[in-house]
Order: C-alpha cells, then structure tokens, then sequence
C-alpha cells in the first residue's frame, strides 16, 4: 500500500503505446503539480509491456512483462489499465481490484462487455473503478453525466464518438470522394488503423454507446444490447442526395430512454450512419472530432466537443481519473459508485421512432410513384419529400428513373416492412440506400 514513509502513492500503468507513453510522459512532467492536487506525490512502480527489450523512452528497470506480478506488488496503489483488448486487461483488473487497488482505464470494449463483473468488484474492495476516457477520448462525458447530471433524469445521449468514421464521412462530403478513397485517405494519414473493421462496422461506436447507455439510465447494457449498423456502404451519391435535402451524413451512437405502447419506459442504444440537417449541432462536427449531446429534463440541451482520440487527448482524461483516485486513497473514501438501480428492459430496434430516407431506381414508365407511394401509405408510413430524376445511360439514351423518398417518423418495424415490399416490387429496380434520418421529430 502507499509508502508510509515518503507518503507516495503508487502507480503501476499497463500499457505504453500511444495512451501510456502520453500517461507516463505526463505524470513525470508535472509531477510537483500533480502531487499538490493529490496531497502526495505519484510514483510509478511499474510498467507493464510484450515486449521489455526494446529503447522505450522510459527507465528500463520500470519496464515488466508479467502484468500479474506488477498489479500484486505491495507497493503500488493504483492501476492504471491502457494496453487493451478485453484479455488480459479484465484479469489484470479483477486482480487489483480483488487486492485493493483502484484502477482507471480506457478500456471501452471491456467496459462495455464487463463493466457489471468489475464494478462488483471495485463495489467489494471499497476502491475506485473510473473509465472517462473510454468514451470520446479528452472529452468530459462520463463525469458529467454520473456526478453533475446525478439529480437530473437524462432522456437523450447522441453522439459522434469515432473520429476514424467521422474523418472519413466529412472526407466524403467536402470532396465529392467515395467510401474507398475517403478510407484510404484516413489510413494514410494515421487516422485509420490497418483492420478498420471496429470502426468503419461499428463495434467502437457500439462499445461507447453501451457506456453511454448505462450510466445516463442507471441500467446496465453492454455491446450485445447495441443495435449496429456500419457505414461502409454510404455513397458519394448518397451525400450528393442528402446536400440536396439540406443534410449531412454522420456515423451516429443514439442512446434514448423511450416508452412503448404499453406505457413501459425502455432504454434504446443504437449506431447506425444517418442524414442529420446541417442545422442540428453534430453537423458541423468534422474530421477526427468528436461530440456528445446529452438532453435532460431540466438541464435541456447540453454539448460536449472536442479531440475523442489521440495519445495526449486520451491521456488527459486518464489523468483527470488518476487524480481522482488518489485524492480518494489521500482523503479516504472513495468516488461515486455505480448506480444501476432502474433496470430498464432493452426496446428493440423495431420499436423506434424514426424517420427514413430511401434511395432506389424504378422503371421510367407512368404509375410507378403512385405503386411506391402505395407501399408507404399500406404501412401507415407518412412521406416528408419525394425527389424524382430521369437516368440517361452511356448512350444518352433513358433508362430509367432515381426516386428519393424522405418519410415522417413511424417506427422503424413499419419503415423496414415497406423498403422490404418495395424490394418486391417489379418497378423497383434496386434500392441503392436506405439511411435513417436523425435530428428532426417531423
Ligand atoms: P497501443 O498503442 O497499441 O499500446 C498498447 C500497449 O499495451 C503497448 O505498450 C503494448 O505493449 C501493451 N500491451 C498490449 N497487450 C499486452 C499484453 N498482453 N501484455 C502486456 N502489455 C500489453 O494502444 P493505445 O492506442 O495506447 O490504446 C490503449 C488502450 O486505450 C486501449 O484499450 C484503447 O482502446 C484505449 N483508448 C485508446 C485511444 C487512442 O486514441 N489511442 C483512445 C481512447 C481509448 P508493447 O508496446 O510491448 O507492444
């Protein structure tokens, strides 16, 4: 436990890439300052790495590839988890916490699958278990929303919480580019990972939308509750139709309590690319930005911004966590727990209230509206706008016609129905896309 002698409080930090080379360069570099927000000075004891024989910038005798023996060691206080993925992180963090330890970690896939199973945990030791940069990298989010949100009822989070997705998309609208050369970009430019698959799929987004989810309805979800759809399919095209409708399209995370028809409050978490108008505030979010709205009852409408990646960003709030977690081990006690008391059941995706955009080719013959018109109003599907134009081959000859319909809000079983049933329809050629519309009610 922490040096009785020096008063020390130490720190093992797993993990020295991007994230915990900025945590270590950070704590050595503020040190005197750190220690007086504390009331005691941090040490690392140790850190934990693969691979210990390489120049890593740092002393070489701090440096350990047995994470188990360095999170056990009687000295070290605090763990500050940043090497990722879910194995070995849970482990080593269930050991710590088990042991005493408060920890602090980025680890979005493993809060999102094991925050319950590490929250008992921290619940039995008394000790602190924080996350904040899990969720949107530097941006304040999960604090917010656990202490100064605490006596508000939040409604709605919805956000943009991948920079990789939202640099690509934003690449995409201001260029003209598509989907492939916007991605290749965003790799070359360090902003894609080699496997782009979390990202451009939505597993990332879904992780932090489980986060989200969690704490701003004291309920637990995890990535499996996330209803998931990847933005690999949107086209140049689609941002040529959404720019002619007054929108933009954004790889969104949407966490929503919402009551069913039988009056029974639910949570909905959700990623999915959609038009967003390019009035709402997450429009204007571009390149690797992220932002989180959050709406509550009483607060009303409140915008989080700024860098949601990045090894400096993420380390800030690593280090804000860190900070916490020491003061508590200075002062005693500990910080807020977790509060998981409302236990709303899941709405699943059809439930949702929600408004469509289809983009599809019919044949350029008379009576083809007034069939996909028909297939709208048999569902009870109201439609917002339609937009028709002629397509000309490479001859110059007709061949067809493109028609965009936007709908007003009906739930998203009614809408998934009638772009099924158009599919069926002899006039319908293809349905190019099909993308949600957000950030309206009509
Ligand atoms: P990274 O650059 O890949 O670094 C991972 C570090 O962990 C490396 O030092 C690696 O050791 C070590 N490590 C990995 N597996 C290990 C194992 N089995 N045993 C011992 N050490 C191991 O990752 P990062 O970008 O810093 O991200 C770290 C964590 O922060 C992840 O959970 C990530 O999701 C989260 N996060 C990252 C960002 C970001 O912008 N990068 C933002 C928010 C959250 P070696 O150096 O020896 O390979």
């Amino acid at each position: 436990m922490s040096d009785a002698k020096s008063n020390e409080i130490g720190v093992a930090v797993l993990g020295l890439g991007n994230v915990g080379s900025q945590v270590v360069r950070i704590i050595e570099e503020s040190a005197s300052d750190l220690a007086a927000r504390i009331g005691a000075p941090l040490k690392v004891r140790g850190i934990g790495v693969r691979r210990v024989d390489t120049d890593r910038g740092v002393p070489a005798d701090l440096l350990t590839d047995n994470i188990e023996e360095l999170v056990s060691r009687d000295d070290v206080d605090i763990v500050v988890e940043v090497m990722g993925p879910v194995e070995p992180a849970r482990k080593a963090i269930l050991a710590a916490l088990e042991q005493g330890k408060s920890v602090v970690t980025a680890n979005k896939a493993l809060m999102a699958v094991s925050a319950g199973e590490l929250a008992a945990a921290a619940e039995s030791a008394h000790v602190d278990l924080y996350f904040e940069a899990a969720v949107a990298g530097a941006i304040p989010v999960i604090r917010p929303l656990t202490q100064s949100l605490a006596g508000d009822t939040v409604v709605r989070v919805a956000g943009i919480v991948n920079g990789t997705t939202n640099y690509i998309l934003s690449e995409m609208d201001s260029t003209g580019a598509d989907y492939a050369s916007a991605l290749a970009d965003a790799g070359a430019l360090g902003y894609a990972e080699a496997d782009p698959t979390a990202d451009v799929e939505g597993f990332d987004a879904a992780a932090k939308a489980a986060i989200l989810a969690s704490i701003a309805f004291h309920t637990r979800v995890t990535s499996d509750d996330v209803y998931r759809e990847g933005m690999t399919k949107v086209s140049a095209a689609d941002f040529a139709s959404a720019r002619a409708l007054g929108c933009t399209i954004k790889l969104l995370a949407i966490c929503e309590r919402i009551t069913d028809n039988e009056g029974q409050e639910r949570v909905s978490a959700r990623v999915y690319p959609a038009l967003v108008p390019l009035e709402h505030p997450l429009a204007s979010v571009n390149g690797a930005f992220n932002a989180v709205v959050v709406e509550a009852e009483a607060a009303g409408r409140l915008m989080f911004y700024g860098q949601g990646a990045g090894g400096a960003p993420t380390a800030s709030a690593v280090l804000g966590d860190l900070v916490m977690a020491a003061r508590n081990r200075v002062q005693g006690g500990r910080g807020p727990r977790e509060s998981k008391y409302a236990k709303l059941p899941i709405a699943p995706i059809g439930l949702i209230p929600t408004r469509y955009y289809v983009n599809m080719n019919v044949a350029d013959r008379p009576g083809v509206l007034s069939a996909v018109a028909a297939e709208f109003s048999k569902r009870e599907v109201s439609i917002a706008e339609v937009r028709q134009e002629g397509m000309v081959d490479e001859g110059g000859q007709r061949c067809g016609a493109r028609i965009v319909v936007v709908t007003h809000q009906a739930t998203d079983a009614a809408l998934s129905e009638t772009v099924a049933a158009l599919a069926d329809l002899d006039v319908v050629q293809d349905i190019n896309s099909v993308l949600r519309l957000e950030g309206t009610t009509e």
